[in-house]
């Protein structure tokens, strides 16, 4: 999906080819491109204790020494990005990927990592992007600005998938596997996930449904806790004040 079409050697259909191909990808390609960009401001380690229930969201900015606090772990996904992600919800990951793989073994599917942690520059990039495309308001809805992004805690994973031979990676074609994405959120609990942005939620997340985007809280125990009490993290943090 990200990878260069290969031109038509011969003259004249090479000008028709290389037309078409820079029509085609014009767009996604520059999303491509400064997401790449973006998510190679590798992020510099910090070493003390990190507060896995830590709330970012529209109203809670990411705390000022976070950097400081956070171990990420640095990795490339399978169409060439940079993920990095905090080292505990690394680890988790991968036992989840193993488990949903396993349990998906019949149908091929691979999980992957789309983005993880993301600089307050890269977040800049996404808002400016966006009110190109979709105006102001729209933006002011439902793009979080810089320093009010989950992803910036290194907590948050988008994911994306290969079923058989085909990366499934774009939005609204992930969209098309709820029977998948079921089985993922079924096993989210068991490593200490879970769906951030739940359906008929958006008033209280702030955030459209999105069945790609999981959190790292910490514990199996917090997880299912905040699973089976059907509650948001912005919900489940009130009720423990
Ligand atoms: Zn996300």
């Amino acid at each position: 999906m990200k990878k260069r079409k290969t031109k038509l050697v011969w003259l004249t259909a090479a000008v028709i080819a290389a037309a078409l191909a820079l029509c085609a990808c014009s767009g996604q390609g520059e999303a491509a491109d400064e997401k790449k960009a973006a998510q190679k401001e590798a992020p510099v380690s910090g070493d003390t204790e990190v507060d896995y229930m830590v709330l970012v969201n529209f109203e809670n900015p990411l705390p000022d020494d976070w950097l400081d606090r956070v171990k990420f772990h640095a990795g490339i996904n399978s169409v060439g990005d940079d993920v990095f992600t905090e080292t505990g919800a690394h680890d988790a990951y991968l036992k989840l990927k193993d488990d949903v793989e396993k349990e998906l073994s019949d149908r091929k599917v691979t999980l992957e990592l789309d983005s993880a942690y993301r600089s307050e520059a890269a977040q800049q990039k996404i808002v400016d992007e966006f009110t190109e495309k979709y105006g102001e308001e729209y933006v002011k809805k439902y793009v979080a600005a810089p320093g009010y992004s989950e992803h910036h805690t290194g907590l948050a994973l988008d994911l994306y998938f290969i079923v058989g031979d085909k990366t499934v990676y774009e939005n609204e074609d992930l969209v098309q596997y709820p029977e998948i994405w079921e089985v993922i959120h079924k096993r989210l609990p068991e490593y200490g996930f879970i769906l951030r942005y739940p359906e008929g939620r958006e008033d209280i997340t702030g955030a459209n449904y999105e069945p790609w985007h999981i959190r790292y809280v910490g514990s199996p125990e917090t997880a299912k806790d905040i699973t089976e009490k059907g509650l948001t993290l912005e919900e489940y943090l009130a009720d423990k004040k």
